[in-house]
Order: structure tokens, then C-alpha cells, then sequence
């Protein structure tokens, strides 16, 4: 939850989080799913389960939900970047 909208800077409230997507994410608390053009609640990795909203195709990630496509959209979680280091983990056996 986002200072703005009460959250608190302590371990409960706190995220571990690439400076990409940190910055993505930012303070939104409802983010835009392309599919119905409607704004809904960002994943919570805390209260959601990761497979209830996505999956895995290749590379990329799918969004299940209309949650799981407007994080995906808001994060970019398919950008090149993200698909050459999935590529090299893959080779790694790190991914998924
Ligand atoms: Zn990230």
C-alpha cells in the first residue's frame, strides 16, 4: 500500500522489487487491464496466488485475469529485456 494512501514504511508494508518495476508500479493501486479498458486492483503477491492470475507462454507472461493483464501491462513484464533473461535462465534451469 502506498504512503499516499496511508501505507507504512515498515517490513509488512514493504515490497523487494527491480528498480524497473518499482518504478512502473510506483504508487498505482489499480492499474488499467487492456482487454476491458477497465481499472482494477494491481496483483497483491501477498493476498494472491501468482497462478490464479497468470501463466507462463514461451517466455512471456499471460494474464489469466483482468488483474493478471493490467499488472502485466504496468510492470512490463514482457519487455525484450525481461524475455532475453528468462531466455538465459531457462538455459540456466531458473526458469520458470
Ligand atoms: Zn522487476
Amino acid at each position: 500500500m502506498p504512503i499516499k494512501s496511508g501505507g507504512e514504511t515498515s517490513v509488512e508494508n514493504l515490497a523487494l522489487a527491480c528498480v524497473s518495476c518499482s518504478l512502473h508500479k510506483s504508487a498505482k493501486e489499480f492499474v488499467l487491464d487492456p482487454e476491458t479498458n477497465k481499472f482494477v486492483p494491481i496483483f497483491n503477491p501477498r493476498q494472491q496466488d501468482w497462478a490464479d492470475h497468470f501463466q507462463w507462454v514461451g517466455f512471456r507472461m499471460t494474464g489469466l485475469t483482468a488483474t493478471g493483464r493490467a499488472t502485466i501491462e504496468t510492470l512490463k513484464q514482457n519487455r525484450p529485456i525481461i524475455l532475453a533473461i528468462r531466455e538465459e535462465e531457462q538455459i540456466l534451469g531458473r526458469h520458470p
